[in-house]
């Protein structure tokens, strides 16, 4: 059986894990402090806060965004759920933008068309892990006094024009997830440029406890004393998660270079094949590739998935266009909102892509998927 995806766990990073096992502090101990600060270098210099999983970084990146009722979030649909569920559990309308035709990335032509003053956020998702067009979302987002955001739960570790995955949007979220580019079991990660809203997000991960005697309303109380300004959740992650984050962290450029490799082999055998059309990069992108999202034409997507599968290939689809998930179709979001994203969604097929798929696991996969297209 082969997997879609999988992740990489070296002895290395066992050792990592049982150090803080056998040590003081299972959770907001050292090794937090020591990842955030590896994450927030890795992603442009900028604070990061650790937390329990991309969905949650999510949520604190909205929440200390301030989203709430009255605001619109303007998505992509091609995504995973979680990227606009978390801006409607705060109360703000879901917006979706369509994606371009080929890169399955947010459209800024379609985005542009929906902004009001009433946007709060503009959410791009890395999709596969080719960095979204942010040069032409930003200016959008800055014209009615929006922020940026990148889902790049996919793409830590990329760049778009030189510039790295964390410096590309107002605040990027992250996800450690064992699929993703670097896991940490459950985990994720929210990077933010103003240092305002990082502290916000922290906060709001940390129960909304504000530590700062500058901000504190009353004053007089001991060194035990804190405030509560504003309600937030438990979304801290543990020392034992972080210190599998900050050993995988070591590995990440290997991780990519060898998804890379991964990604040119599909792609040299694929590209010529009738029925397939391989991924699309743009030529200013460096992708931290996370899926290789190959697409089937002529409408034997179904056959093809069943085909692999059966094979022992197993082939996932990313994604169902999040508009046609019922909790927003039931509220009034129509099939048909976002062509191209229905499109590719019909098309779609995640190869396996991990950084311990061997050659011969890729060459197998190729020669099945083409038989099966031939
Ligand atoms: C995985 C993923 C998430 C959510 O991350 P979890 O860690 O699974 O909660 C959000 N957005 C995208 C695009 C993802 O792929």
């Amino acid at each position: 059986m082969l997997p879609y995806g999988r992740q990489s766990i070296s002895d290395d990073d066992i050792e990592a894990v049982t150090a803080i096992l056998r040590g003081d502090w299972l959770t907001t101990g050292p090794a937090v402090t020591a990842f955030e600060t590896a994450v927030g270098e890795l992603a442009g210099g900028h604070r990061a806060v650790s937390c329990t999983s991309g969905t949650a970084a999510l949520h604190m990146a909205y929440a200390g965004l301030g989203v709430g009722p009255g605001d619109e979030v303007v998505t992509t649909p091609m995504t995973f759920v979680a990227t606009a569920s978390c801006a409607a559990i705060l109360g703000a309308k879901v917006v979706f933008a369509d994606v371009e035709e080929d890169t399955a990335l947010i459209d800024p032509a379609a985005v542009e068309a929906v902004v009001t003053d009433r946007t709060k956020v503009i959410a791009a998702v890395d999709y596969a892990g080719h960095a979204a067009d942010y040069d032409a979302l930003q200016p959008i987002a800055d014209s009615v006094g929006a922020k940026t955001l990148g889902d790049a739960a996919h793409s830590v570790g990329g760049t778009y024009k030189g510039r790295p995955v964390g410096d590309l949007a107002d605040v990027t979220t992250l996800s450690f997830f064992p699929t993703k580019n670097l896991t940490t079991g459950e985990g994720g990660a929210v990077v933010a440029k103003d240092p305002a809203i990082a502290q916000r997000v922290h906060e709001f991960h940390h129960i909304g406890v504000v530590r700062d005697p500058e901000r504190f309303e009353h004053t007089g109380e001991g060194s035990w004393y804190y405030e509560v300004h504003e309600h937030g959740l438990n979304y801290r992650l543990t020392d034992i998660a972080c210190a599998l984050g900050l050993s995988q962290l070591k590995r990440l450029d290997a991780f990519k270079k060898r998804r890379t490799e991964i990604t040119a082999r599909y792609n040299e055998a694929l590209a010529g094949v009738d029925g397939l059309r391989t991924p699309t990069q743009r030529d200013h992108v460096d992708p931290a590739w996370h899926l290789y999202p190959v697409r089937v034409l002529g409408g034997r997507r179904r056959e093809v998935f069943d085909g692999l599968r059966a094979a022992g290939i197993l082939v996932q689809v990313n994604y169902i266009p999040v508009h046609w998930q019922p909790v927003f179709a039931n509220a009034g979001y129509q099939r048909g909102l976002c062509p191209n994203a229905e499109q590719f969604y019909r098309e779609e097929i995640s190869l396996p892509m991990f950084p311990d798929l061997t050659d011969a696991d890729v060459d197998r996969v190729i020669e099945t998927l083409t038989k099966l297209v031939a």
